[in-house]
């Protein structure tokens, strides 16, 4: 890897990036879920497909796909005097750039309700989770 993609992708140095961090937003999920219900939710939530789930540690957020509409063609902000507190302390001093996240996040970001349930079913262990992806690919017809 060359010096300038190691700057890239160590996100320490902004132009030679694509402006990742204006490409998505995380809405953190408020308690850990743990119960069927509350998957239920996060299941029917994955089958949008602008919608990821983030794993991280006990940490679990929604990840909505999508470019801000202030990244000008440039991939430079648009309204950089005017953009918000949130955008102008990012990245923070302690956990760098969110670009790097993303990629120690890679394997805990649930992509579709079929990933999510396999995680629960196997590393979980949990029943419920084996027989709704049976169910599920029964469903689509697919080798069970
Ligand atoms: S702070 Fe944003 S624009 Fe800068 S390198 Fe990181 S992801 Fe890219
Ligand atoms: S307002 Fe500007 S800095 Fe903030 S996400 Fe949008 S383009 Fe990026």
């Amino acid at each position: 890897m060359s010096k300038k993609q190691e700057m890239y992708f160590n996100g320490e140095d902004c132009r030679f990036c694509n402006g990742m961090c204006c490409r998505y937003v995380t809405i953190d999920i408020e308690k850990e879920p743990r119960s069927e219900d509350r998957f239920d939710e996060i299941i029917w939530w994955l089958f949008n497909p602008n919608i990821k789930v983030l794993k991280n540690g006990h940490i679990w957020s929604i990840l909505v796909m999508g470019k801000c509409e202030n990244l000008n063609g440039s991939d430079k902000c648009a309204i950089y005097e005017a953009r918000p507190d949130l955008c102008r302390e990012y990245p923070p001093e302690e956990e760098g750039c969110h670009f790097d996240d993303i990629k120690r996040l890679e394997g805990t970001i649930f992509n579709t309700a079929e990933e999510l349930l396999t995680y629960l079913a196997v590393d979980r262990r949990k029943e419920w989770a084996k027989k709704r992806l049976e169910n599920m690919r029964k469903a689509k017809n697919l080798e069970v």
